[in-house]
């Protein structure tokens, strides 16, 4: 499995949180996570979500 990158910028927070992780579902339980405790998000929308499965990339 190819690891993967995200920037909270992307979702258009004024943020410099980013991460890599190992697959986009580990990806997209710590981006819930960060957007709970740091955005006050309790929950991702499916349009956040999209928006964050649309902004992860590829990492090296
Ligand atoms: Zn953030």
């Amino acid at each position: 499995m190819s690891k993967v990158a995200f920037a909270c910028a992307s979702l258009g927070f004024s943020c410099e949180w980013a991460l890599r992780a190992g697959s986009s579902e580990e990806l997209l339980d710590r981006v819930r996570e960060h957007a709970r405790c740091a955005h006050k998000l309790t929950d991702l929308s499916p349009e956040l979500v999209q928006r964050v499965e649309a902004g992860i990339h590829p990492a090296s």
